[in-house]
């Protein structure tokens, strides 16, 4: 037979409670961290009721602080007041409410900080939804910086449908104009814009999309003088270059800079799609060791490119960007999807690190190339 001892701490009503708070008891809220972030006492310190007896001689060493104690209605806290008793503090005061009318009492409350504005809730809301992505996930997306290089075929669906998503910044690295034969695949530009700098037609594009995302026009070339500042700022490079020279020159930078890239490249009715995380997976180097002579890379203007074939690639790129921004799902690193728009079929050939890479490697020899990686011979131009 057990006998209960009855409880030693007070049970109090809101304005006690009010005048205990103000009078510098130390207020410890024994509710879940989910409860806690919809609000909660200015100054509490959050130690949910599992955890009471592990963390309070951490958090309150002297047992002679007086505590007020409060949960969502009274019944947690009391449980935590009577541990908290037996645990030696000599001061313990439950609170013997439901928050709500502490609230309503005008008690102290501290509101969350949102992690986005009502506007952002109802632009982004098909999105939020989604349990991977959520606010938290917008709010991601909406602080990550993305860097595109080309803002031509490739960069076209992914500017779109990053800037679409809430992506906070997106840079564009380009030095070219609109050309009429760009609009058949390019559609961030229109006919009116033929001879407009690109930059300044996705510019405008963007912004009448969705005005929030910041828009960083870089006109240039990208090239050894230059990629490294180019690329210093952003989270995510996006490879949407048209020849290789500015592939190997990017690789190399964004291997010493750490910069995840996501390549994709096109050629009449072929498209690839991989990712190079450095140190964690293959980079370009690794796959392609040397540079392929420039008649075996011909431009879009000499082999011609299926206008659809740019939209789905980029796509995937865009996709893969997202998954590197929210931290979820499975990248493409280490593997290289190989599209064939006429069969319409995906091929995937796994890409090894290689040891001797000249960019990512550590020194030792390389090893033959795979035949994997020789299979899959560099597709060309990607604009
Ligand atoms: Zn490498």
């Amino acid at each position: 037979m057990t006998i209960e001892q009855p409880p030693i701490f007070r049970e109090v009503g809101v304005e006690e409670a009010k005048q205990l708070r103000d009078a510098g008891y130390r207020v410890i809220d024994v509710r879940e961290p989910v409860e806690w972030d919809e609000g909660h006492l200015p100054g509490a310190t959050l130690i949910p009721l599992a955890d009471v007896a592990s963390r309070i001689e951490s958090e309150v060493p002297d047992h002679d602080t007086p505590l007020l104690v409060h949960c969502l209605s009274g019944l947690r806290s009391a449980r935590a007041s009577a541990i908290l008793n037996q645990l030696g503090y000599r001061t313990v005061v439950n609170l013997k409410a439901h928050l709500n009318d502490w609230r309503l009492a005008g008690g102290a409350w501290e509101e969350p900080t949102p992690l986005l504005s009502p506007e952002q809730r109802r632009r982004y809301s098909r999105q939020v939804l989604i349990p991977e992505v959520g606010q938290e996930g917008q709010r991601k997306l909406l602080d990550s910086k993305v860097l595109l290089i080309g803002a031509g075929g490739l960069g076209s669906p992914i500017a779109l449908y990053l800037t679409a998503s809430g992506v906070g910044t997106i840079g564009l690295v380009d030095d070219d104009v609109v050309d009429e034969s760009n609009l058949q695949r390019q559609v961030l530009h229109s006919t009116d814009r033929v001879g407009m700098k690109k930059v300044d037609s996705a510019e405008l594009t963007l912004r009448g999309l969705n005005p929030e995302t910041r828009v960083i026009k870089h006109e240039e070339r990208l090239g050894a003088d230059n990629v490294e500042r180019l690329i210093g700022d952003y989270d995510v490079i996006v490879d949407g270059t048209d020849n290789f020279d500015t592939r190997y020159v990017l690789n190399d930078a964004a291997v010493k800079l750490r910069k995840p890239v996501v390549h994709g490249s096109i050629y009449r009715w072929d498209g690839q799609v991989t990712t190079f995380i450095p140190f964690a997976g293959p980079c370009y180097r690794c796959m392609y060791p040397t540079q392929p002579p420039p008649e075996l890379a011909p431009g879009c203007d000499v082999a011609g490119v299926l206008g659809v074939l740019p939209g789905i690639v980029g796509l995937l790129q865009a996709n893969e960007v997202f998954k590197l921004l929210l931290g979820v799902g499975e990248t493409l690193a280490g593997r290289l999807l190989l599209f064939d728009a006429a069969g319409t079929t995906f091929d995937e050939v796994r890409i090894w690190r290689d040891p001797g890479c000249p960019a990512c490697g550590d020194g030792s020899t390389r090893p033959e190339a795979s035949a994997d990686a020789v299979a899959a011979a560099p597709a060309g131009p990607a604009r």
